[in-house]
């Protein structure tokens, strides 16, 4: 009989975990609240046509060969990847045009063109000192276990170089700002400061590394959507021998003698384990194991996000992603973190899923996915729906101005940040887990490892190293890795390469 491990949850966490812990040789099922997995990568079918409601840019597709090369396989060899030239239109309110691309050249010669040759200098200076950063950052906070304030000073000056290279001091605004001088590039870089869901007046410039990670390194679509990426996860799994239960909610995670011993499930059905990777957003665990603990303080969560799916009318040549910034972007930022409140003016994003994942629509209209940024959801008030309504309906008369959809064009789908949150438990909506808003956040995420509950391991977006498709894949290698650790079954230092067998 071998080592018997439960995943709860099937989202990308979920399913790099159960797919490691597979290769590393033990028996896994994986057990899922929603009748399909994905979790927040997930699709509603409209009409007979399937379309992604949740994350649009795939980034560090080669993330996911931490948990694939062990099961013999790679990403690239699973889904086909989607390149895109241009990628990103940014429209801003003064009627300017940026046309943004998969590769960075070109990027910086579109930058030239339409800001001129400063924005583009500013622009190549300033991702150059990111991938400064990224290059001390991603090996030491990202790629491997949970960092702590006390492993990095016990490396002594090292240590302090260390944290001194990610420029962790100032705010990434401020770092944008004193080295970009056109306002509308720096609202461009400010911007990534909400792909984990951060505010950039308070975030640390550390997150100025999200700008190279995209810009440089580059955003994919996936064919078929993120839909695929999910299927080809669930098919890595199956193939390895994890056991996929769609439909099954867990509602205890189960101790004996203070030792994880395995999980109950709706109707009362009991799974015994040895190993439990619990991969749904942190803040449930206290009521499926309550009293658990980990020394690091729960942080404020990330924004969470208003989406819609607008059923356009088609058009050629479309640009796969297309932002519509409002009159005054920093006051989006004071609306969300300052003010609790959804912007009054929003940014739009537009990700048009025909050109982006080269998805089918129906026959005249093609779906686009909306989304514009909220607070995270801490179900203070009930869900004002007659305000989202108006919201929506704003979005579809500004969207249209811009030329994107016809003034017939409706929402085919909406969900607000209240549906968000009773989707995902624990999420308060949010897309990210924990905002980044501090210079302690990565220290204080929640761990892989629950030390005070041998046998419990943490895998999502919420916990180490945080939120988004490859750092969520990442979790989930790291809450494998965590377990084979202390069962004594792979060497944690070669986390991509351990000796075990493929499947
Ligand atoms: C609208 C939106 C846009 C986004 N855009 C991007 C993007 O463009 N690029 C990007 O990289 N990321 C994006 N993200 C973030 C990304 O989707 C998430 O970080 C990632 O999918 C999180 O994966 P996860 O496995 O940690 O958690 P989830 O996807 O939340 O999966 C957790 C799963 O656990 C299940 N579960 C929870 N509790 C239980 C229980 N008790 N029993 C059984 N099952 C349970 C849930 O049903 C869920 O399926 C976006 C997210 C959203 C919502």
């Amino acid at each position: 009989m071998r080592d018997h491990a439960v995943v709860v949850g099937a989202g990308v966490a979920g399913l790099s975990a159960a797919i490691r812990l597979a290769t590393l040789g033990m028996s896994v099922d994986l057990v899922e609240a929603a009748a399909t997995p994905g979790g927040k990568a997930g699709v509603v079918v409209l009409d007979g046509v399937a379309v992604d409601t949740g994350p649009s840019v795939l980034t560090l597709p080669d993330a996911f060969d931490g948990v694939l090369l062990p099961a013999g396989t790679r990403l690239r060899e699973e889904v086909r990847l989607r390149r895109h030239s241009p990628a990103f239109r940014y429209r801003y309110p003064d009627g300017s045009v940026l046309d943004v691309h998969h590769d960075v050249e070109e990027t910086l010669a579109s930058v030239g063109r339409s800001f001129g040759p400063g924005a583009a200098r500013d622009l190549e200076d300033y991702l150059a000192a990111v991938a400064r950063i990224w290059e001390i950052a991603a090996p030491a906070f990202i790629e491997g276990p949970a960092p702590t304030v006390s492993a990095v000073l016990s490396r002594g000056w090292t240590g302090l170089r260390l944290l001194a290279g990610v420029d962790p001091l100032r705010a990434m605004q401020r770092a944008v700002n004193r080295q970009v001088r056109d306002e509308r590039l720096r609202w461009l870089l400010w911007r990534y400061a909400t792909y984990n869901g951060s505010d950039v007046r308070r975030a640390p410039a550390t997150l100025g590394c999200i700008a190279h990670v995209e810009l440089a390194l580059g955003g994919f679509g996936v064919e078929g959507g993120m839909a695929s990426l999910v299927d080809a996860l669930v098919r890595v799994a199956t193939r390895c021998g994890v056991q996929v239960h769609c439909g099954r909610a867990v509602t205890r995670i189960l101790s004996r003698g203070g030792v994880v011993a395995g999980v109950e499930l709706v109707g009362g059905t009991v799974l015994p384990a040895l190993v439990v990777v619990f991969a749904g957003d942190v803040g449930a665990l206290s009521s499926l194991a309550p009293g658990t603990a980990w020394p690091r303080r729960r942080q404020a969560a990330s924004m969470s996000a208003w989406t819609g799916i607008l059923r356009a009318a088609r058009q050629a040549d479309r640009v796969p992603h297309e932002v519509l910034f409002p009159q005054q972007y920093q006051r989006e930022f004071e609306d969300i973190f300052d003010h609790d409140r959804p912007p009054v003016d929003p940014t739009i994003y537009v990700c048009a899923q025909e050109p982006c994942h080269g998805r089918r629509g129906w026959p005249q209209h093609e779906p686009l996915f909306v989304m514009t940024n909220a607070p995270a959801w801490r179900g203070a008030s009930a869900d004002d729906s007659d305000a989202w309504t108006v919201h929506a309906e704003s979005l579809v008369d500004r969207i249209a101005a811009h030329g994107l959809s016809e003034p017939g064009d409706r929402f085919a789908w909406t969900r607000t940040p209240a549906q968000l949150a009773a989707a995902y438990p624990g999420s308060d909506g949010a897309l990210y887990g924990p905002a980044s808003n501090t210079l302690s956040a990565a220290f204080r995420r929640a761990p892989n490892r629950i030390v005070s509950q041998p046998g419990l391991y943490l895998a999502s977006g919420s916990a180490h190293p945080g939120g988004g498709l490859p750092l969520a894949a990442m979790s989930g290698l790291q809450a494998a890795l965590c377990a084979a650790e202390d069962l004594g079954l792979a060497d944690p230092a070669h986390p991509f390469f351990p000796q075990v067998a493929t499947c």
